[in-house]
């Protein structure tokens, strides 16, 4: 799927990022524990996604933030369904022959993201290889929908890497004007084949340049999840490729295993070494750096959001002279 808020996460090539924890039978560190989900805006969030029919990759992927985002109503909107055409090894939405598209799913975002009362909402879907444009028109109509009717809210995109149309679907996408466009690339190429077997790496780095390129002015993000065996150095390359494709904003989090069944937790990487990450990916300038055992691609997106634009405007500022 589109490499989801909900995944995303070090050996290293000279040693150890930090002390790392090597787990045994993937029992979590306690910097991973997370509240229950039991508030009564969890209770909210929950029924309007029902009422409406709408699927989160809150839920789909067992994010470990859902208790605090949806407290907040903060939920990510999974659109073109809840089956994925892919079955990549760290994500918990399942694979199968998807459903057709529903025509009313952009309207019921936006009746969303209204009732919810949203400034910013993050929009993903699964991968649809299946459909001619890999979906990107139902990313458009969910834009068009969200801007007539919530017109003040701010519009964050994490698409798929649309496999072989990519050029056509950033194109509509980029027209249609959302203000962030996040692409995970997940995790190091080395590990693509096992991890990511239905993605490229330097396909997935083209279309982050290519939204850059096109519309410099959207902000674009990106997420690398660490624990999955990849090493320091790797890491750093990632950093400089995505920042060669002119990526503003990196986010980084600790892979989480969801099953028995999927890629095992190689390492539980230090809050630590997330720090020491944070600091390289910042020298090597990013507008904004969020990294942390629980980040995730669409945790605390507004409040990022606003950051970013205020990052761009003091660099602005400074380039004024
Ligand atoms: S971090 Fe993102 S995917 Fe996870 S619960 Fe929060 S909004 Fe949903």
């Amino acid at each position: 799927m589109a490499s989801i808020g909900a995944s995303r996460y070090l050996a290293t090539m000279n040693g150890p990022a930090a002390t790392p924890q090597t787990p045994a039978r993937q029992r979590k560190p306690d910097w991973i524990r997370v509240k229950a989900p039991t508030s009564p805006g969890y209770a909210e969030t929950r029924r309007l996604m029902r009422s409406l029919g709408l699927a989160t990759v809150c839920e789909e992927a067992a994010c470990p933030n859902i208790g605090e985002c949806w407290t907040k109503k903060h939920a990510t909107v999974m659109i073109l369904g809840d089956t994925c055409t892919r079955a990549c090894a760290f994500c918990n939405v399942k694979t199968g022959m998807p459903r057709a598209v529903d025509p009313l799913e952009p309207e019921h975002v936006a009746v969303a993201a209204a009732e919810l009362g949203l400034e910013h909402i993050v929009v993903t879907s699964v991968d649809r290889d299946d459909l001619s444009d890999g979906g990107a028109s139902q990313f458009v109509k969910v834009i068009e929908a969200l801007r007539k009717r919530t017109p003040g809210t701010t519009i964050e995109i994490l698409t798929p890497d649309f496999r072989n149309k990519s050029e056509k679907a950033v194109d509509a996408i980029v027209e249609a004007g959302p203000d962030v466009y996040n692409h995970n690339l997940e995790t190091v190429p080395r590990l693509y084949p096992t991890i990511r077997p239905g993605a490229r790496y330097y396909a997935s780095l083209r279309l982050l340049e290519s939204v850059k390129r096109k519309a410099p002015h959207i902000f674009t993000k990106s997420g690398l999840m660490v624990g999955l065996g990849e090493q320091r150095l790797e890491v750093h390359q990632v950093m400089d490729d995505m920042r060669s494709a002119g990526v503003d904003f990196l986010t980084m989090g600790q892979y989480l295993q969801p099953t028995p069944r999927h890629a095992k937790v190689e390492e539980f990487v230090t809050p630590q070494a997330f720090d020491a990450y944070a600091a390289i990916a910042r020298a090597k300038g990013f507008l904004l750096v969020a990294a942390s055992p629980l980040t995730r691609s669409s945790y605390h997106a507004g409040d990022d959001f606003r950051k970013m634009q205020a990052a761009r405007a003091a660099q602005l500022e400074r380039a004024k002279g």
